[in-house]
């Protein structure tokens, strides 16, 4: 992102979900490696799946139960309230959902007033989008962000939900999508963070424990994670490709903690900015 080879090893993880003692576990060790300019975190080698589909997690039949494709009013609602504020959405306005899923996104966004695009790499959820969720056929498309295409200068919103951590080249990514973007227009980005608490805290009882195992880019495993990011890498990016960060957030996540440890962890990391995700929105110049 920052554009810097530089790292330092954090140590190594499994290719699976390593529990308190990866030591003990079989499995494929890779170096995780975190870039000493703007802490951008990565493994070394990067995880191959044997198939494109299952890099996009070709989701097991019970996630086809009817109530994944019920509508949440609350879905997005979040994301859009902060849009509201940085650029009031009016009729007419175009917005682009990558990753878009089932649509989920997609349906949040034009009950928001947008005219609404999308695209899916994954071949199942993009056909529900259209055959359960009545997204038009001529507005999602399935396909990656490398052969999606789309007029420049054409959207005033779009959104890389949990999408960019999945992506073997994200800056380059982000290029692209900013093509897309008018001047004016906003880019939403919600990624996990190099600097969650939970992960230096199992680091650290990983390192007292006498190991080299480090819990950081889980899952290592469908959906498979590749990147863990900071607010630098952004500043770093977006100082040389035509952006501005305009407002950002850390949220603290799930803490795998019980119910009063669980509230003290989650209001430090809250205090101190070390929350399991980071959302940067960014405003193309
Ligand atoms: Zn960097």
């Amino acid at each position: 992102m920052c554009g810097s080879n530089a790292f330092r090893v954090l140590g190594l993880r499994q290719n699976h979900s390593q529990g308190l003692k990866p030591w003990k576990q079989p499995g494929i060790s890779v170096s995780v490696l975190q870039c000493t300019k703007c802490r951008l975190n990565y493994s070394s080698p990067m995880p191959i799946p044997y198939d494109i589909q299952d890099h996009y997690g070709t989701p097991p039949e019970n996630y086809w139960v009817p109530n994944y494709f019920e509508i949440n009013p609350e879905y997005f609602k979040y994301s859009l309230n902060t849009l509201q504020k940085l650029k009031p959405v009016q009729p007419g306005m175009k917005a682009l959902d990558i990753g878009a899923g089932i649509g989920k996104c997609m349906i949040a966004m034009q009950n928001a007033g947008f005219d609404v695009w999308g695209f899916e790499p994954s071949k199942p959820f993009h056909e529900r989008a259209i055959t359960r969720m009545n997204i038009p056929a001529d507005r999602i498309v399935c396909s990656t962000v490398e052969d999606a295409s789309y007029e420049n200068n054409f959207f005033d919103f779009i959104t890389f939900g949990a999408v960019l951590e999945h992506l073997y080249y994200p800056a380059a990514n982000i290029e692209k999508a900013m093509k897309w973007l008018r001047p004016g227009g906003i880019m939403h980005i919600e990624v996990p963070s190099s600097d969650w608490l939970m992960a230096k805290l199992l680091n650290l009882y990983y390192n007292l424990r006498g190991s080299d195992f480090v819990s950081n880019i889980s899952p290592m495993h469908t959906p498979f994670h590749l990147y863990e990011f900071t607010l630098e890498s952004f500043e770093a990016h977006a100082a040389k490709h035509g952006y501005e960060i305009i407002f950002h957030e850390r949220f603290a996540g799930n803490t795998y903690a019980p119910g009063p440890l669980k509230k003290v962890l989650t209001s430090i990391m809250n205090a101190t900015g070390t929350g399991m995700q980071l959302t940067v929105w960014l405003r193309k110049k």
